[in-house]
């Protein structure tokens, strides 16, 4: 996708559904890694093009370096976000600092391969499934207007779901 937080939508549902099991931090973070091939690419040669992150091996090297390298960070970052907080504000938006490992590589492979997909439907260049699967047969299933708005959805629902669980959690009915 031209913009990479159009990804973090569907991972703020999953996180809403699963919150002890998939670190959303860890998701994005896969995201934006992946992502580092098309800009460094347009950067350097004026084509942000995806011939090698964005394929099945590429997607599960990424993962595996985020989930590897990226847990330490992600709860640094969580800290830091829990820090700038004012008492009020932490009763809402306070987050859980710790990332388990399995919810590091919960998030990591979903961050990539969920990426994948959503690539694919969009950009002609985006092989997906190589070497299993050559060239991408996914590119146009869905319009990009579609696409875009089921991101934005998916992420609006996500927070809906996240702030209704708060109401509850704050009120002691949950
Ligand atoms: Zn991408």
């Amino acid at each position: 996708m031209p913009i990479t937080p159009f990804h973090f939508g569907p991972g703020a549902l999953i996180k809403a559904a699963v919150p002890n099991h998939f670190s959303w931090t860890v998701f994005a973070l896969a995201n934006v890694v992946i992502d580092l091939e098309p800009v460094s690419l347009f950067l350097l040669i004026g084509d942000p093009a995806h011939p090698w992150l964005h394929t099945l091996p590429g997607a599960l090297a990424v993962a595996v370096a985020v989930a590897v390298f990226g847990r330490r960070p992600c709860e640094a970052l969580l800290r830091f976000w829990n820090r700038r907080l004012s008492p009020g504000q932490a009763r809402w938006l306070a987050v859980v600092p710790d990332i388990s490992r399995t919810a590091a590589w919960v998030g990591a492979l979903t961050g990539t391969l969920s990426h994948l997909a959503l690539d694919a439907v969009m950009h002609a260049d985006v092989e997906a499934l190589w070497p299993i699967v050559p060239g991408n047969p996914w590119r146009g299933a869905l319009s990009l207007d579609r696409l875009h708005l089921a991101c934005i959805l998916a992420g609006v629902a996500a927070a809906a779901w996240w702030g209704v669980r708060r109401w509850f959690v704050l009120r002691g009915r949950y």
